[in-house]
This record gives structure tokens, sequence and C-alpha cells, in this order.
């Protein structure tokens, strides 16, 4: 017993398996992952935080579970039938779940997956033998390259196509209500008082929640955590980098519809969270706690941090892990790619950082010109200026995140052409990024060779243009002492 007065049971299969050590087929050994106290990471708080190690499933994710779920109510329904080909759109983790399980039963699978998504996902859903289609990640809902609706397409071409449709599909909420949340009540045998997930579908938070608010009859609190900027907790919609979570909104969208497997009723509230804080916490796992989380984990953990720190020594808080870190090694853990975008670095160095040498305004941002001008818009924003990103954009002003740059607008691209063209027919190449953390000897590397201005990043977001002579002049001072 802890002084909680509870065990952490390890060995409990909810489900129709009785025996734990032995399953028919990789179905069984999905589900009852353990339970993990934070120790280091949450020194200092009097409430117990517990994750919930979703990567620890057959298939790496949390997505097993509704993945599994999905099939087999499908297989009930008889929509999927032997011999039949699983589709789905996915940014990888329920592709990879859909594929393996898929693969075991004899179905085909073919997954649309956004080209955001990083390589090692891509690789894996192949390695399960799934065909893998890459859409456009920056297309509106009605758009028809956008990936749901070319995976709605696909399933309808293909025959005996079954489309997942994990957003929409009550099999997805209903996998967490039968599974992780009787788990999580068992494991606290009844303790936990406060329960995190992040938002992506919304399966997770809602099916779990669920079943934690009704057996507790409404006493767990249910938070979801969110990144900052995602319409779930408030946000514009813009874009940020921690994948799976939140609810992004193109600035072309037409309809803004939230999934049906997200049931917002049972959220108590929800924790908006940035980028930068969530690999914070991100890196402080890894290396104070040896848990080496996915990027949702980072923005479910941050939250759940904050949920837990006004709470006394009676409060249980169980937030979900939903994948590993082995899947994002060259980005959240990748000092290059934090450095460029002005994230906090895994090893910070003792060499003088870009916003550091070159005294960057933390809070400014860059001018930009939206993606809907004109080219005679665009030269009357230009001004002066050699060259601005062109953006996709909600609002004329506001911050530039890196990811929606479409590219760049310059009195050269924009010589000669008609005042009444669109800028994005007239576009040359994105401005070169360096970030704010990044050591001014690697910015001036990332730029060598180029000349003209350079966006820096901070935090994700564009602060400022600065000449990229003066980023080669500070990397050189720093070598030449
Ligand atoms: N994190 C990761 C890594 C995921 O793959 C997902 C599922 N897309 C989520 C979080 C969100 O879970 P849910 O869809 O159940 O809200």
């Amino acid at each position: 017993m802890t002084r909680y007065g509870f065990e952490v049971v390890r060995d409990v299969h909810i489900g129709e398996v009785g025996d734990v050590g032995s399953h028919e087929s990789i179905a069984g050994a999905i589900g009852n992952t353990p339970l993990v106290r934070l120790n280091r990471v949450a020194e200092g708080l009097e409430a117990a935080v517990y994750v919930k190690l979703e990567y620890l499933n057959p298939l790496g994710s949390v997505k097993d579970r509704a993945a599994l779920s999905m099939i087999e109510a499908a297989e009930r329904s008889g929509e999927l039938r032997p011999g039949g080909t699983v589709v789905e759109a996915t940014s990888g983790n329920t592709g990879i779940a859909l594929a393996a399980i898929a693969a075991a039963r004899g179905y085909r699978s073919v997954v649309v997956v956004p080209d955001k998504s990083s390589a090692e996902k891509v690789a894996l859903l192949r390695a399960y033998g799934a065909e893998v289609h890459v859409s456009p990640g920056s297309r509106p809902a009605h758009h028809p390259e956008f990936v749901r609706n070319v995976a709605r397409r696909l399933a309808e071409e293909i025959p005996g196509g079954w489309l997942a449709g994990q957003y929409d599909n009550p099999a997805n909420p209903a996998a967490h209500r039968a599974t992780t949340g009787p788990e999580i009540w068992t494991q606290t045998a009844g303790a936990v008082t406060h329960f995190v997930a992040g938002v992506g579908t919304g399966g997770t938070v809602s099916g779990a929640g669920e079943f934690l608010k009704a057996v507790s009859r409404g006493a767990v609190q249910v938070i979801g955590a969110d990144p900052e900027t995602s319409a779930y907790g408030g946000g514009d919609g813009r874009a940020w980098y921690v994948e799976s979570v939140g609810h992004h909104l193109h600035p072309e969208t037409e309809v803004d519809q939230w999934p049906s497997s997200y049931h917002r009723d049972v959220v108590d509230r929800i924790e908006r969270v940035g980028d930068a804080e969530a690999l914070r916490v991100l890196h402080r796992l890894s290396r104070a706690e040896g848990l080496l989380l996915g990027g949702s984990s980072g923005t479910a953990i941050a939250a759940a941090l904050r949920v837990a720190r006004p709470l006394g020594p009676e409060s249980v808080v169980v937030v979900i892990a939903p994948d590993s870190g082995r899947s994002y090694l060259s980005k959240y853990f990748d000092d290059d790619w934090l450095g460029r975008l002005g994230f906090p670095l895994l090893r910070e160095g003792t060499e003088p950082t870009v916003g550091v040498a070159l005294t960057i305004p933390l809070d400014g941002h860059v001018r930009t010109v939206p993606s809907r001008a004109t080219v005679a818009e665009a030269r009357a924003l230009l001004g002066g200026a050699p060259a601005l990103p062109v953006l996709l954009q909600r609002k004329v002003s506001g911050p530039a995140q890196i990811a929606e740059v479409l590219g760049a607008a310059s009195a050269v691209t924009l010589d000669r052409v008609p005042d009444t063209d669109p800028v994005t027919a007239h576009l040359s190449a994105p401005l070169p990024v360096v970030g704010t953390t990044d050591p001014i000897s690697r910015a001036a590397e990332r730029i060598s060779g180029y000349a003209g201005p350079v966006v820096v990043a901070h935090e994700g977001r564009g602060v400022t243009l600065v000449d990229a002579t003066e980023i080669a002049a500070a990397g050189v001072d720093y070598r030449g002492r």
C-alpha cells in the first residue's frame, strides 16, 4: 500500500481474456497498461501524479484501444467483411494500430497521412503492410485533398472498403469507456480525483472521463489538455508543433465541425499548453524520470502538473501518456530541429544563442503578407523591405507561425507582374529560418552561402527579420574568440 491508501495493481486485464500472460493474438495484449508515479518532476507537489503509459500497448500507443474497438464494431455490424480493406486518415498512431490489427485478421489497410507526419510513423505504417497515401496537410476541411476527404473517397472506391472514421466513430470513445476508465479506477482502487488527457479526436478524454465521472458519482474532475492556439480551448486554431492533439483551423475553413468523438460536456475544464512548455516538460521527463514520451504527453503532463499544484495530499491525478518519444527523436529530442524554431534545447551549451548575440525582441512579430493579398497590396506591404514572408493568414496582424509560411514576396518576384494577380502566384522560396535558441555558429552555418533577409523564430513564431550578414558576422565574432 502507498501512503495514498491504494495499491497500484499491475496485472489486471479488463476485458474477456482472463489470462494476463498469454493471448490468442495481438489484439488480446491491448490495454492493461501500467500507472507510474512522477517523482522528481513532481517535486514540491502534495498531490500524487500518476502517468498511464499507453506506449506500452503492443502497437505503441493509446490508439490501439480505439482501433481494436472500431474494427470489432464494424465486424459485428457487417460493415467490415472477410477480405475487406480498412481505410483511415490519421497522423499516424491510429493508422499503425489499424494496419497491425488488420494484418493479423487478414484485411488490407490503406492509410492517408498529412505530409507533416514524422518519417518514422510513415515507415511504421509501411512495415505493417499498409498502403500509405500522403496528402498536403495545409488544406481546409472542405478541400478535396484534405486527408479525411481523400480517405472517404478511397473507402468508397475500393471494393470492400470500410472507413474507420475515428473522429466520428462512437466505438472510439466507447473503447476508453470500456477499458481505459475502468483500468484507472481499479489501479487506483477508486482513489483517483483528477483525470487529465490531451484532446485529439476526443475519444480518450470523453470515454475514460465518462466512466470515471459515472463510477465516482461525479467526484472525478476531468481536464482536457490542449495546445495554446487550438480551437478546443478557445484559441484561433493557428498552427502549433506538438502533433496529434488539438483542433487546427485552416484560415479558409468554411464550417468548423468538432469531432463527435469529443463529448464536451464531460470535460470540466481545458488547460491550454504552449509548445515550449510541453517540450520543456518532455525533456524533464526523459532526463529526470526515465520516461521518453511523445509530444502530446508533454502537453498532457504539463497540464497535469498545473492541475496538481494547488491540490493537497489526498488528491490523485492520473494523466495519459499516449505514445513514446522514440517516434520523435528527429524532432522534439533533436537540438537542430528545436533550435531552428527557437524552442528550448535538450542540451544548452555555453555558446551565445541567436537571441542573446543579436538581442532579438522575443515578443515581436514579423510583418507578413497575407496569402489572399493581390500583387499591388503585397507591394504596398513590402514598402522598402527586401522581402516578406507570405503567410496563410487569418488576421493581417498577429504572430506568424513558421508552419503557416507559404513562401516570400519580394521586389524581384513581384517585378513586372500584373497588379491584380494573387501574390501566391509569384512567390520565391520561403525565407531561411534560424531560432532564438540556436547557438550563433549553428545559425551562421544554416544560412551559409545565402544573402538576404532571414526570419528569426522564437517558440515557433517569426519574431523579426535580420540580414544574413548580421548572423554571419556574429558567428565569425564568436568563432574568432
Ligand atoms: N496523442 C497522440 C500521440 C495520439 O496519437 C492521439 C490520437 N490522435 C492523441 C494524443 C489524442 O487522443 P484522442 O484522439 O483520443 O483524443
